[in-house]
């Protein structure tokens, strides 16, 4: 286990990831968002490059073909993935990586690196969960519907996580992804090597 933090963060569509990862990444500069690729269509306010690298489905099918995903699924109807080269740069220049995915990018980070940490996002009921969705204003009726009758399988999947936060106050949700964070930078393993050097020291 190296010092390199990789954080997983997933919730059904609606439940407050994005806006729980923003406030983590002001807190902590040291760590980045991966931004992912998709084939979905930019929302109203979504910026290319910043939320994510909006690709034609002939690119995405080519950066499939060449390996540069270190993880993809279909996700609600459109495909999304992570590239591998940005993940490295990543590792370059920041502490650490928080990927936002879903339940089966979540399931496949965990598989290719056994140290990353993973945080599922749950909404406190299901009508919450819905007026979220609607409340953001950002999909059509059809598109919710989908997201809704999906968070059913996704909230069941969540035995693959290590930590569970239920968003319902947010500063309170915002205040434990904090903790999680700051708990597994601690944590022996990716600690030993500054025990070590303390005892060699004198
Ligand atoms: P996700 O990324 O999981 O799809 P968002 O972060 O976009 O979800 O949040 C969905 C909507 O719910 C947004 O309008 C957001 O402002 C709102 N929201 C998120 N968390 C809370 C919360 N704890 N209380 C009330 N509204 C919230
Ligand atoms: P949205 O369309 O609401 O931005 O995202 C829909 C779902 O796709 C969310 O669960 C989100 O976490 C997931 N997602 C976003 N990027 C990726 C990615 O790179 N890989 C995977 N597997 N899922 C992603």
């Amino acid at each position: 286990m190296d010092g390199f933090l990789h954080l997983i963060v997933t919730s059904p569509s609606g439940a407050g990831k994005t806006t729980m990862v923003r406030a983590l990444l002001e807190a902590f500069p040291q760590l980045v968002q991966s931004v992912s690729n998709t084939t979905r269509a930019p929302r109203p306010g979504e910026v290319d490059g910043r939320d994510y690298h909006f690709v034609e489905h002939a690119r995405f099918d080519e950066m499939v073909a060449e390996g540069d995903l270190c993880e993809w699924a279909e996700v609600h109807g459109h495909r999304y993935g992570t590239s591998m080269s940005r993940v490295r740069l990543a590792r370059e220049t920041h502490r650490g990586v928080v990927f936002v995915i879903d339940v089966q990018g979540a399931r496949q980070v965990k598989a290719a690196i056994p140290d990353a940490v993973a945080v599922f996002v749950l909404p406190p009921s299901w009508e919450v969960l819905e007026q979220r969705l609607r409340g953001r204003g950002t999909e059509r009726e059809e598109v919710i519907q989908r997201r809704l009758k999906n968070a059913r399988d996704e909230v069941a999947m969540y035995g693959l996580f290590d930590y569970l936060i239920i968003n319902d106050d947010l500063a309170t949700a915002i205040e434990e992804l904090k903790g999680v964070a700051r708990a597994t930078v601690a944590q022996r393993a990716r600690r030993a090597q500054r025990a070590e050097a303390l005892l060699r020291s004198g």
